[in-house]
């Protein structure tokens, strides 16, 4: 789960981790409010209307301003909100800005990078810097990987403080600016680790002209397999975020991702749907989508699995790859009857079932008087669906 700036700033806060002050704004009258406080507590007339989308590189899609006076702080906030504000992070449609940070002005000296990661491949935390503040992490490693210092945590020692010394120095940093530093990559560590985060990146990590060290943007992630120990973190949630489709999936208890091909997939069992979107690939297509239907799965969640599926306009067809154990084929088939009889089927569908019930499935699928292509076995199914799905994109054209 991905939390706005503004939260993350304020559970940051919390945690002592310096950060400069603000307030979240939702129309344009609060925003106004919200920058003549700032004004006034300050004594600065420099504040930030900064949009709140789950994405990052707001500021160079201009959506991050530094305006000078309330009246100014008002005019951008009109401007800025309900924008559709396009990053490289939310693609080409962009994303409806519907929340503001009013933040004050910092004067800033230096722009640098911190971020604290889940490491895969070395199984522990990971808490990396780099003098490269306010540019993609993701470009800097690509480019020149020195330039990105990095401490592996170990988990029963926690982060040590000569680790944090050593990005602080690593960073160029000398005297209380590296103290101030120290105290705050140790914060952020805390934070971190509490809140079972999956990533919290604090880019740019500034040094102010008095010496101060800033958390000046904050993105968080949240392990969604920890939240319920977490159930204050769930209230941040903005669905308005969200993918739709991934919504609906999570009130069915689907385990469902969108993707970025074409080929619909419905299967039971996370290892059973990553293999069919291997074998898809193999053959030369690309999956819309991961959708593990679980293996107890009843009718009414297999047509609400379908349901989803279709109103994908990307998908232009949709592969049914079952092994039925513990689900029985039938159930399979009877889901996918009375949904494409809700729904209708405007894309090919390629169905392959084996295992508990599987004639009973294959012959209520043919009695149906649908259009169903059935498969023998996957890379049947997957060579079907891909050489379907090519022809109607191509006839589509
Ligand atoms: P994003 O990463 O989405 O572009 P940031 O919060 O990092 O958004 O803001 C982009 C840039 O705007 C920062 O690198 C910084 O230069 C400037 N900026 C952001 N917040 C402030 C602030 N409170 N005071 C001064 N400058 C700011
Ligand atoms: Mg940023």
């Amino acid at each position: 789960m991905k939390i706005h700036e503004y939260q993350a700033k304020e559970l940051l806060k919390k945690y002592g981790v310096p950060v400069p002050k603000g307030t979240p704004a939702m129309n344009v009258a609060e925003a106004e409010a919200a920058a003549k406080a700032l004004i006034a507590e300050t004594g600065s007339e420099v504040v930030v209307v900064k949009a709140q989308i789950h994405a990052g590189g707001r500021g160079k899609g201009g959506g991050v301003k530094v305006v000078k006076g309330q009246a100014a702080a008002k005019e951008t906030a009109s401007k800025i909100l309900g924008m559709q504000l396009i990053t490289h992070q939310t693609g080409p449609a962009g994303q409806k800005v519907k929340r503001l940070l009013v933040e004050q002005g910092v004067d800033i000296a230096r722009e640098l990078y911190f971020g604290a990661v889940v490491d895969r491949g070395a199984g522990r935390v990971v808490m990396m810097a780099s003098q490269e503040g306010g540019m993609e992490i993701e470009e800097v490693a690509a480019k020149s990987p020195e330039k990105i210092l990095k401490q592996i945590v170990d988990p029963t020692v926690g982060l040590a403080a000569y680790q944090a010394r050593n990005l602080a120095y690593g960073l160029g940093l000398k005297g209380d600016v590296a103290k101030n530093a120290v105290s705050l990559f140790l914060l952020v560590y805390k934070a971190f680790v509490e809140l079972d985060a999956s990533l919290l990146e604090v880019n740019p990590l500034v040094v102010t002209k008095d010496g101060r060290v800033l958390a000046l943007d904050a993105k968080m992630t949240f392990d969604d397999n920890a939240l319920y120990r977490h159930k204050d973190l769930e209230a941040l949630r903005d669905l308005d975020e969200e993918d739709p489709a991934e919504v609906e999936a999570k009130k069915f208890d689907l385990s469902f991702i969108t993707l970025d091909g074409n080929v619909g997939c419905m299967v039971n069992g996370a290892g059973l749907a990553m293999a069919t979107m291997d074998t898809i690939k193999h053959f030369g297509g690309q999956p819309a989508n991961f959708l593990d239907v679980g293996g107890g799965a009843t009718a009414e969640k297999v047509t609400a699995a379908f349901k989803i599926i279709t109103s994908d306009p990307k998908v232009k067809g949709i592969f049914v790859n079952i092994f039925g154990g513990i689900m029985k084929c039938d159930t399979i088939a009877e889901g996918v009857i009375t949904a494409v009889k809700q729904v209708g089927l405007k894309v090919p569908l390629v169905v392959r079932l084996e295992g508990t019930n599987v004639e009973l499935g294959k012959k209520m699928l043919s009695e149906s008087g649908l259009p169903i292509t059935t498969a023998g076995d996957m890379a049947d199914g997957a060579q079907k669906i891909v050489g379907l799905t090519k022809t109607t994109s191509a006839g589509s054209k």
